[in-house]
């Protein structure tokens, strides 16, 4: 594969254009969708992607780029001893009954071919992200080692003239640097510990300065593994056709046999004989949908994920009969509040990070700031469904917090909060905490309290309350060189800082009810024939859980070789 074009290639570029077609298999969605199609074609299927946007890689593209897919060839060559079963003791425990068992098993039992497929036809190549825990290591067969794997920098040049479909990511560094998720770790430590931060930092922008001298764009994260799943969908030359959408199935008694979708107000009806994969994303940007199954008080524009995941393949496969399931959940994200009408900031360590805690409106703290985003938010919604919302929530911190991490996923060490924030009202200042709980509006004497029994619990090391510290996934992204617990220091010397968070979500994961087969179902279980659902399309495969970094992509990448699978196998 030879097709290197400019970096600055970055033109939008027209689709393909849709015409009435036959294929075996449709995709809807290029996000982890693109997974089923190069299943399905390696499976000698004739395969069509629809992708609704000018761009290829949805949220996934967005995407960290993390892959959660237990004992997989990569965490075996890496010496993960990960087994199958231990893994299936872990989702059994950590899904507790919230999904059908058979859709965790199917997930794990497909794992390994997942990988093993991807390796053979896409360019990528994986390595596992070693430390990074499962959410809940310490539920039985729970690791602290972590099962989440990623791509390795990856060359995204050989997309070539389609180089420009490549959705663009969320957290760009200020310089070409391919920053992995394992490397961020120790880049964000790099003010405390130089050894481990610096050389990634000199590497990786070595690679991606270098990179560009050499006409070679280094990606990490999941602009690398949307542009890996994009060059494989190349190289076997499967088309996607962007800006094109799913409208409505077309059925057949009750079996789905294609799809009506449309390209620039123009309807074209793609058959699809063996089937059609709804990989349209979550719906995330359909208001109405989010107010009604989640909590009216979420607001536009909050939600990371990709601008075209809107519910359609939700709401399309409900008009053939699907049901839904899990429509309350989402892939919750605490984040740094956003300037008026911008997007809400990343957050990624910034909880974790000794010298810091969390208060809501009544200036309390409410939770295990470490906990993971997903469990986070669920407990911020709970508190709203018994009568008692967090109205508003503030991450507070020091100056030595300030001057030793990343914060907000773009400030560096040191770096002033920028000027704007304060005139916003999301960030205040103060030498003294009563009249940083004044200027943020906070009840002084509570916060007040707040601040002396953190003081006192940060510097016992044991968080008591809400056992902030307690597991190896909040240590994972806490500072290892504050003893005896990472995740807690007192906040000793001012100035300090109150900073306004908001909920915001990676994506929403309730959706279409699916079987183990990623086949579509109806309320009184029976399968909506020639219909697949995957990734946030579907209900989450693990209930209302997050099992570990990547569980998301992970799932979405599974039952999409899964589906293809299936469709390959259908008697038509
Ligand atoms: C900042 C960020 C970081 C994240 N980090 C991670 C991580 O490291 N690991 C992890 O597992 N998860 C992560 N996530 C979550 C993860 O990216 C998503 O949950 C996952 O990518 C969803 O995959 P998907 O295929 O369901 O949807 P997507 O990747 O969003 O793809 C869906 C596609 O369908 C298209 N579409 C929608 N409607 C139609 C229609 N009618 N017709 C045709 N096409 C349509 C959309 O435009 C979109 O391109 C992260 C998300 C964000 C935003």
């Amino acid at each position: 594969m030879n097709r290197r074009v400019p970096v600055s290639n970055t033109r939008a570029l027209a689709p393909t254009p849709a015409r009435d077609i036959t294929v075996d298999l449709l995709v809807v969605g290029a996000g982890t969708g693109l997974a089923a199609a190069l299943a399905a074609d390696e499976l000698g299927l004739s395969t069509l992607v629809v992708e609704k946007t000018q761009y290829v890689g949805g949220s996934t593209a967005r995407s960290g780029g993390a892959f959660w897919i237990p004992a997989n060839p990569v965490l075996q060559e890496s010496g993960a001893a990960d087994t199958l079963e231990r893994a299936r003791t872990y989702v059994s425990s950590v899904v507790d009954g919230s999904a059908p068992a058979e859709r965790g098993s199917a997930f794990l039992d497909h794992g390994a071919a997942t990988v093993e497929m991807l390796r053979r036809t896409t360019p990528m190549r994986f390595f596992w992200a070693e430390e990074y825990s499962d959410y809940h290591p310490e539920l039985p067969g729970g690791s602290a080692r972590g099962r989440t794997c990623e791509c390795l920098p990856f060359d995204a040049s050989v997309l070539g003239a389609e180089r420009p479909r490549l959705r663009p990511g969320v957290m760009e560094a200020p310089v070409p640097m391919p920053t992995t998720g394992a490397d961020y770790k120790w880049m964000n430590l790099v003010a405390r510990v130089p050894a481990k931060g610096v050389p990634r930092i000199l590497k990786r922008v070595a690679q991606g300065i270098g990179g560009l001298a050499l006409k070679r764009e280094y990606m990490a994260g999941g602009q690398a593994l949307a542009a890996g799943l994009f060059a494989g969908v190349l190289d076997a030359k499967i088309p996607v056709w962007t800006e094109t959408s799913l409208v409505e199935l077309v059925t057949d008694g009750d079996a789905v046999t294609g799809a009506v979708v449309v390209q620039n107000g123009r309807e074209v009806t793609v058959t699809a004989r063996r089937g059609v994969v709804l990989a349209a994303g979550g719906f995330d940007h359909d208001m109405d949908m989010r107010h009604k199954f989640q909590s009216e008080n979420l607001a536009e524009h909050e939600s990371f994920g990709a601008e075209g995941n809107t519910g359609d393949g939700i709401r399309i496969a409900q008009q053939v009969g699907a049901d839904i399931d899990l429509m309350d959940q989402a892939w919750w994200f605490p984040a740094v509040a956003g300037l008026p009408g911008r997007d809400p900031l990343v957050m990624l360590a910034e909880r974790s990070l000794p010298g810091s805690f969390i208060v809501d409106h009544t200036g309390r703290r409410f939770v295990n700031e470490s906990t993971d985003y997903m469990s986070f938010g669920q407990r911020i919604l709970e508190r709203e469904r018994a009568g008692d919302p967090v109205e508003s929530m503030w991450i507070v911190f020091d100056q030595a917090y300030r001057n030793s991490y990343i914060f907000a996923a773009g400030l560096f060490p040191r770096q002033p909060l920028p000027q704007s924030w304060y005139d916003a009202g999301i960030a205040h200042q103060s030498s003294d905490p009563v009249a940083l709980a004044r200027s943020a509006g906070l009840p002084e004497d509570a916060f007040a309290e707040t601040f002396r029994r953190f003081n006192e619990t940060a510097a016992a090391g044991v968080d008591s309350e809400f056992g902030r510290g307690a597991s190896a996934y909040d240590r994972y992204y806490g500072d290892p060189t504050i003893t005896p617990n990472p995740n807690l220091r007192p906040l000793a010397k001012g100035p300090f800082y109150a900073v306004k968070m908001t909920l915001s979500d990676l994506g929403t994961c309730g959706g279409v009810r699916a079987d183990d087969r990623a086949r579509v179902l109806r309320e009184d279980g029976s399968t909506v024939t020639g219909l697949y659902a995957i990734g946030n399309t579907a209900a989450n495969a693990f209930g209302n859980t997050y099992p570990g970094a990547g569980a998301t992509i992970g799932q979405g990448l599974v039952y999409g070789y899964i589906a293809a699978h299936d469709a390959a196998e259908r008697t038509v």
